[in-house]
């Protein structure tokens, strides 16, 4: 971990984000891991707008919302009430949205009036941009496309970097619900969760992004740390956003209920 996020600046051009969000409880709780969300937001340069590719709008074909105020969505359950009465009133960003209607050229992107900030986005756009003063719009996760296909469309949403948007991928390394430790936000990881985010730091490092992409072949430790991979996907957009000249920086690498990475980065 590192606790300067100096020199964010690389001539204009924003960095790329990859938030391991956890439990939505990160929304209204100051813990280590949101004081250094905080930090990390007053230490940016400010964006024009903020595109949140999050693990919970999972869709058939591929969505940008386009409302100039997007509504929350509270879309976990069993939690305090406090939770469901978080806001973020960040505006939305139609224009920018649009212009990532034009730059993919790979599938059509529809627009989208329905969906608007879930939990994946507010719950750590909330530290990030604390006055909710940047503009902020989510683009849909295909979930019945390949990792590969991901990969590719995150290399054509790269160009929107240079024009001041902040791109942020927000899931987790490892996410396992079916073996939470929920009683125990601080219990160790178990060896397959420390296994598998070792292995994809070790790729991260290297930039061997293919290896990332393959990552159902790292054998049994991924079929526990990835059993469904709505959460490892917005990984792959963060990587997909690298330059060959930029490398990955870790702000937070911290594990909770014993199968959680919270393992964050930003490649700038
Ligand atoms: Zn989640």
């Amino acid at each position: 971990m590192f606790s300067s996020f100096n020199n964010m600046g690389n001539d204009g051009k924003m960095p790329a984000l990859f938030i391991g969000h956890g439990s939505p409880m990160n929304a209204i709780e100051m813990n280590d891991f949101t004081k250094t969300l905080l930090k990390l937001g007053s230490e940016l340069p400010k964006p024009k707008a903020v595109l949140c590719i999050s693990a919970h709008w999972l869709t058939k074909g591929t969505f940008v919302n386009v409302s100039p105020q997007p509504k929350m969505i509270y879309d976990m359950y069993g939690f305090p009430e406090e939770l469901y009465q978080v806001q973020y009133s960040a505006p939305g960003s139609p224009e920018t949205a649009e212009e990532v209607r034009k730059l993919i050229t790979k599938t059509d992107v529809h627009p989208d009036e329905e969906w608007g900030f879930d939990h994946g986005n507010w719950s750590i756009l909330k530290w990030l941009f604390p006055k909710a003063d940047v503009p902020v719009f989510q683009m849909s996760i295909d979930y019945h496309k390949p990792m590969q296909y991901h990969y590719e469309l995150a290399e054509e949403l790269r160009v929107l970097r240079e024009k001041g948007v902040l791109i942020i991928g927000s899931g987790n390394l490892t996410h396992n619900l079916r073996v939470v430790h929920f009683e125990d936000k601080n219990s160790l990881p178990e060896n397959w969760t420390f296994e598998f985010d070792s292995k994809i730091k070790l790729f991260l490092d290297k930039k061997d992004h293919e290896k990332i992409i393959e990552y159902e072949k790292l054998g049994a430790a991924s079929k526990l740390a990835v059993p469904e991979p709505s959460h490892f996907i917005p990984l792959i957009y963060t990587i997909g956003l690298q330059d060959d000249d930029e490398q990955v920086s870790y702000f937070y690498d911290q594990f909770e209920y014993g199968t959680l990475s919270m393992r964050s980065f930003i490649i700038r």
